[in-house]
């Protein structure tokens, strides 16, 4: 009988270690994805201020604006991922990325696949493994970034494929090799100018056209939302 009771005691022991062993697995894997996304944000926000730098070089003023606004929206994401860091006693250091710039056609492209990919593989997975920890500000967090980033990645889309679509390429006055005049004018016809608007909690991005009186996500009124000229 003592031996019984014994064995069911170490079988409840085992149990209870192996369990609390997964809790602290998952656990460490969210803080592994919290310092990812760090990185991934302080590298999407730098990025996206480098293409500003060349969408102006190229006079397109509207796509300049979309990739600052854009950074910006990413910096909220990483001030986010950094606190929560720093709520596990966690930190890590970010460095200046490097990055290449290419033109503007190709830096669009490359941003709306960096967005899909966190859409579709990235955030998903980060969501399922917080949730299995059970750690409700990092669901939150990973669900807000998430969100967020599906905003960026339909204004991206949507001035991609007028860039490709309507505005005439290479038409450069020959003895300057800038764009010509004429070509200035048709650049302004083609992109609606449009006014940004960012919601400070989540990041999510809207236009003048579109803004809500206050965030669908995270109920933040749009008198608090960071306005892009
Ligand atoms: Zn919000």
């Amino acid at each position: 009988m003592k031996k019984k009771f014994l064995c069911y005691t170490m079988i409840l022991v085992i149990m209870v270690l192996s369990l609390n062993c997964s809790n602290k697995q998952t656990n460490e894997q969210t803080i592994e994805n919290l310092k990812e996304s760090v990185i991934r944000e302080n590298m999407a926000s730098a990025i996206y201020k480098a293409y500003i730098i060349q969408a102006q070089k190229e006079y397109l003023f509207q796509v300049a604006k979309l990739f600052n606004a854009l950074s910006v929206a990413e910096n909220i994401h990483l001030n986010i991922f950094l606190k929560l860091l720093k709520s596990h006693n966690q930190e890590i250091s970010t460095t200046k990325p490097d990055i290449k710039i290419d033109s503007t056609k190709f830096n669009l492209q490359n941003s709306i696949k960096r967005e899909i990919l966190e859409i579709d593989s990235i955030y998903p997975k980060y969501i399922k493994e917080a949730t299995e920890s059970k750690l409700n500000d990092e669901i939150k967090s990973f669900n807000y970034a998430w969100q967020a980033e599906k905003t960026h990645k339909n204004f991206l889309v949507t001035i991609y494929d007028l860039f490709v679509t309507k505005v005439p390429q290479n038409v450069k006055n020959p003895k300057t090799s800038l764009p010509s005049e004429e070509h200035l004018a048709q650049l302004d016809a083609f992109f609606i100018p449009r006014e940004y608007y960012i919601c400070p909690v989540d990041g999510k991005l809207f236009d003048n056209i579109n803004v809500p009186s206050i965030c669908d996500l995270c109920q933040t009124p749009k008198e608090k939302f960071i306005y892009i000229k």
